[in-house]
């Protein structure tokens, strides 16, 4: 694993005190351990440490050291499928409550922000998702169609709207979410744990879990170095960075690896070409990407990268060139940051939710949208450890199910990715 992303990521910021460390003491016992310590594991430890339950996070990095941290800071709501797909799939209750969490979990993360009073930079003007052709433009129309019926205010919009909105090129039209907005990730998750902290949760950082087992109805957690600590019940919230810890569950997802640019601060004269309403915005393609405007100025993007991690900045010149396609004007401008982080996918573009044993929970599967999901789940996942109660989890309690031929996956994975830019660039 490279390490290091946080500082090369444009969201970096030398005014960031480093965060209180607090090394796991042997012997320990809490109510919940939380393996993980990004959106999921950190809002999960302050919501459990507000219910007045004893928690303690580990994780194997820094805080924002991980995707959490890394992020694009696009907080868009819903699912990858839409309201009409997840009722007929699911049925009318199981359905419903999906739709609305789904719904939902933009105000989950502006509603944190503000109540909380947290240091985050944020704007909540919309999200964007440009369609790229004429049948993406045709989704896009169902989809706003689908959230409108529900009262939400989406928009469907014209080749000239989504010219304007974005300042690009080669939009054929889309629609805007307006419940959708941008965050700053970095801050977002490290407030989260400052917050945590306050309400009573320990956080150990650089403190990987080797091994999770039940011995004398209590869950034993050993970590590095020997030390190891017992719980009650523990959340495991490592998403797209699983390794053996869960029996079969790395097998389940489909790490991707997401990777992103940043350029130079603009000058006024360009920014104000570019999304003026200061919208985050994705696209339609199978290969999809996604740009917002960023830190001091800083034009972002970000999209698919390779498997194997970058040993050059070759490894960006795909989106450098996706950036200068879009925007012509951007030639000759210095991309100043590249960095990069795991996305994890599954194959049916659900999170997953597993309880392998009572009192162990397992959630993954944020299919590049956790910002808000995981900061939803979290809150969900700790009321179902207190009370049992599986209608508080929107998603269907799963067993682990690994990808057959999951070894080749890398092979697999770009394969499709090659292929799919090729249907991508043939239907431009
Ligand atoms: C480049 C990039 C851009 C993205 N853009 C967006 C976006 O714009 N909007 C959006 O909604 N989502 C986006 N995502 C996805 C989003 O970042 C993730 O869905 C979200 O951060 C997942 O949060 P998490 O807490 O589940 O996992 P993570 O943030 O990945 O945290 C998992 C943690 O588990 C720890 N860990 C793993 N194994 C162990 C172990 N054995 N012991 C202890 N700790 C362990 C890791 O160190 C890590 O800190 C993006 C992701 C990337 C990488």
């Amino acid at each position: 694993m490279v390490e290091g992303y946080q500082a090369k990521s444009a969201w970096a910021d030398p005014t960031f005190a480093p965060l209180a460390s607090d090394a796991l003491k042997s012997s320990e016992h809490v109510d919940l351990a939380i393996v993980g310590g990004g959106i999921l594991g950190l809002s999960s430890a302050l919501h459990a440490a507000r219910r007045g339950l004893s928690v303690r996070v580990l994780d194997a990095a820094q805080i924002g050291d991980r995707a959490s941290g890394l992020n694009g800071g696009q907080v868009i709501p819903g699912l990858k499928y839409d309201p009409d797909w997840l009722l007929q799939h699911f049925g009318q209750k199981r359905g419903e409550a999906l739709v609305r969490f789904a719904s939902s979990v933009a105000d989950d993360v502006f509603d944190l922000i503000v109540r909380e009073k947290l240091d985050v930079p944020h704007q909540r003007n919309g999200w964007i998702q440009a369609a790229h052709s004429e049948a993406a433009v045709r989704t896009a129309e169902q989809r706003a169609k689908q959230w409108i019926a529900r009262g939400v205010p989406a928009k469907v919009l014209s080749t000239a709207e989504v010219t304007r909105l974005t300042g690009a090129r080669g939009y054929l039209g889309g629609w805007l979410d307006p419940r959708a907005g941008a965050i700053q990730p970095l801050a977002y998750t490290r407030e989260l744990a400052r917050i945590a902290i306050e309400a009573g949760a320990c956080i150990a950082q650089n403190t990987r879990v080797t091994s999770i087992r039940r011995t004398n109805g209590a869950w034993i957690v050993n970590a590095v170095d020997g030390r190891s600590m017992s719980a009650r019940g523990v959340i495991v919230a490592t998403n797209a960075y699983a390794d053996d810890l869960i029996p079969g569950l790395a097998r389940t997802l489909l790490p991707l690896h997401s990777f992103q640019i940043a350029t130079a601060p603009l000058s006024k004269d360009l920014l104000s070409q570019i999304l003026p309403e200061d919208q985050v915005v994705s696209d339609s393609r199978r290969i999809l990407v996604y740009f917002r405007k960023g830190p001091d100025g800083r034009m972002l993007l970000g999209g698919r990268g390779s498997m194997a991690e970058p040993v050059s900045s070759d490894a960006w010149a795909h989106l450098e060139h996706a950036l200068k396609r879009l925007y012509p004007a951007l030639e000759g401008v210095t991309i100043e940051k590249r960095w990069f982080g795991r996305v994890a996918l599954t194959l049916d573009h659900l999170p997953h939710v597993h309880e392998p044993e009572p009192g162990l929970l397992v959630a993954a599967g944020c299919q590049g949208r956790g910002v808000g999901l995981m900061t939803a789940l979290g809150p969900r996942l700790v009321d179902y450890f207190v009370s049992k109660d599986p209608d508080l989890i929107p998603f269907p309690l799963t067993p682990i199910r690994p990808i057959p031929f999951h070894a080749f996956r890398n092979i697999g994975i770009g394969a499709a990715i090659a292929w799919y830019r090729l249907i991508d660039m043939l239907e431009r």
